[in-house]
């Protein structure tokens, strides 16, 4: 090795040993503040320069160029000598922010993949600083009792109208990541009630976390009943129940993840009611409805379930994740109770020490709860509520900018936030073309759903402020690459295909 060589390894070293002391600074304590504040100043302007290097809803040029970029900016994942918080953090998140697809564009609107508030965003820092973990009450003392409230009242707003709180008990909820974990929560409930032998009734239009559920706890295939106009028929679930016997769950839907729809609640609860068998009602999408005294009435029976599922990471604007698996009743969870104890131990609770380890099916959590409490309370009800409104309202505007169009064929009046619509006439090839070609070129991210024997493109509204115009913008941006498409197929846009 020649002399300068060794010396720039020297070097290197020398600045690698910096670089590593810098990086192992830590969030918490009496210095974490200090060392974190210029870390959010370089994440703050990596994610301005990455956001305006992308300018739009998702990167150009489609996976292969959008890997190629990622792939370019990381170099090297694990380095032997590292480069320093302050570098790394300004190129990895730089090429993460350039390479998103942003839900605050309002542009981006294929998923119930919400924008998230910056209040809640700035929450979730100090969980990370703190990382309290709710598996045991010596990792989590304030934070377990935020929970314990947060969950309270949020359970309240789903139940606290049933009357009378049944078995007197007050109604709770659990932390989860999602709708995913609160379904097989509803499903293991189930179980515990019914046996190993209980079998699952839902609607072709059940979220596929519910068969998955079914699957992996173990038990029988679910009974799935078609559900014609997109929500469950009450007299097909009767007959589904008849044909299975009362140890059965029945699932139904508060917001489906394609049409946005909602099931008939109350009458499948009185179905459910009369067979004997229990209700988990899937409000992942629609539950945040109830903020808003004008909406909720849309969720009418909800109140009725066993057991329920909401997101706070759709209508609800929270960073991943933020769910909530809701009863009627704390102490129907005692089915979930479990020891370990290193957690739990029985003079540790016999003295007085919370119990956090019914409450989930996980060990080590994540306080989530910290950005849903900031939110709630920096909002209040009724900021929440206008925020769900207008995601509705603007919902209603794309609908009717729909049918203005004569090109244009909207599949339903929205009930929630979520419109359906395709080019009159056109292929399903042409509907699925003019999606893959606007992600390609980075001008929009559009759902699709295959429904009636169709295939629509879907746009979820969670913007919360997303304005007419900007949606103007989209149905014209959509409406003219499909002609576009249609033109380069050969395929009549706006007149029938292939008569
Ligand atoms: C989103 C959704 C789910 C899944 O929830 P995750 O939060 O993605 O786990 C389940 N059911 C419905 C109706 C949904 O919209």
């Amino acid at each position: 090795m020649s002399v300068s060589a060794a010396s720039v390894v020297v070097s290197a070293r020398g600045a690698a040993r910096g670089a590593v002391r810098d990086a192992g600074l830590l969030a918490g304590g009496s210095g974490g503040p200090a060392a974190l504040r210029p870390l959010v100043g370089t994440v703050l302007d990596a994610l301005a320069v990455g956001a305006g290097e992308r300018c739009g809803p998702l990167p150009r040029g489609g996976p292969e160029v959008v890997a190629g970029r990622v792939r370019a900016a990381v170099g090297e994942v694990l380095p032997e000598y590292g480069v320093g918080s302050g570098a790394a953090l300004g190129v990895l998140v730089r090429a993460l922010a350039e390479g998103a697809a942003d839900p605050a564009d309002p542009l981006c609107a294929a998923h119930l993949h919400c924008p998230p508030l910056a209040v809640a965003a700035a929450a979730d820092l100090a969980a990370s600083a703190l990382n309290p973990s709710l598996d045991s009450w010596d990792q989590a003392p304030a934070a377990s009792e935020l929970e314990a409230l947060v969950c309270g009242e949020l359970a309240g707003l789903v139940f606290g109208g049933r009357v009378p709180a049944r078995g007197g008990g007050r109604p709770d909820a659990l932390v989860t990541t999602g709708g995913t974990e609160s379904n097989q929560l509803g499903v293991l409930m189930a179980r515990e009630r019914f046996g190993r032998g209980v079998r699952v009734v839902c609607g072709e239009n059940a979220h596929h976390s519910v068969h998955r559920s079914a699957w992996l706890l173990g038990l029988g295939e679910p009974v799935t009943v078609a559900a014609p106009r997109g929500v469950l028929d009450p007299a097909a679930v009767e007959e589904a129940l008849a044909g299975v016997g009362g140890r059965a769950l029945v699932v139904a839907t508060a917001g489906t993840t394609d049409a946005g729809v909602v099931d008939p609640l109350p009458e499948v609860a009185e179905v459910v009611a009369r067979c004997g068998a229990r209700l988990h009602v899937d409000a992942a999408y629609g539950g945040p409805l109830l903020f808003s005294e004008g909406l909720r009435g849309r969720l009418a029976g909800l109140e009725r379930a066993d057991s329920v599922s909401v997101d706070l990471h759709k209508l609800g604007w929270q960073p991943v994740a933020a769910g909530l698996f809701v009863v009627p009743d704390a102490a129907e969870l005692g089915v979930l109770d479990h020891r370990a104890d290193y957690l739990n131990a029985d003079d540790d609770a016999a003295a007085g020490l919370p119990d956090l380890l019914g409450r989930s099916l996980r060990t080590t959590r994540r306080p989530d709860v910290l950005k849903v409490a900031v939110t709630l309370r920096a909002l209040g009800r009724r900021g929440l509520a206008e925020l769900v409104e207008h995601a509705c309202a603007a919902a209603g505007v794309l609908a009717g900018l729909v049918r203005e169009e004569r090109g244009l064929e909207l599949r339903g009046w929205p009930e929630l936030s979520t419109v359906l619509f395709r080019p009159v006439g056109a292929s399903d090839e042409v509907v699925a073309e003019v999606r893959r070609r606007l992600l390609e070129e980075g001008r929009a991210v559009l759902g699709r759903a295959s429904l009636d024997g169709r295939l629509w493109w879907k746009v979820t509204v969670l913007h919360p402020r997303v304005e007419r115009g900007e949606l103007a913008e989209l149905v014209k941006l959509v409406r003219d690459a499909a002609a576009d498409v249609a033109a380069g197929a050969g395929v009549a846009c706006g007149a029938e295909v292939g008569a």
